[in-house]
């Protein structure tokens, strides 16, 4: 669990506290920006791993409007500290089934029928 004085946190309650988080694979509507870093840790995000980051995330929490984007870890670190609300992403709109999509999502990242993206398998 992070604490007050966690490293990361550098004054981001600011514009974070209560934030509308939605989760999606990180993409640019800008040709010459090809990436972005976590707010919290600053780990590279990018549409593919960047050759001198080979932890570059793909995917991760990004506001609303785009601004600001938050790496899973960070997220599960901080998100009862800022108090986030999961937005549905856009994706799904189409579908008026959005919330279920969503709750399938979480139920198999628990390993119910999903092995290789079950690193809670085991315990830890
Ligand atoms: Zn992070």
């Amino acid at each position: 669990m992070a604490d007050v004085s966690d490293w990361r946190l550098m004054g981001q309650e600011r514009y974070l506290q209560g934030a509308t988080l939605v989760f999606r694979k990180w993409t640019s509507d800008r040709p010459d920006w090809d990436h972005d870093q976590c707010d919290f840790c600053t780990v590279h995000m990018g549409d593919h791993v960047f050759e001198d980051d080979p932890d570059t995330k793909l995917e991760g929490w990004v506001t609303e409007d785009g601004m600001h984007w938050i790496c899973n870890q960070c997220f599960e670190d901080f998100r009862q500290r800022f108090e986030w609300v999961v937005a549905t992403p856009e994706r799904s709109s189409n579908r008026g089934q959005s919330a279920g999509r969503e709750q399938a999502t979480i139920a198999s990242t628990s390993g119910l029928n999903c092995p290789d993206n079950a690193p809670t398998a085991g315990g830890r």
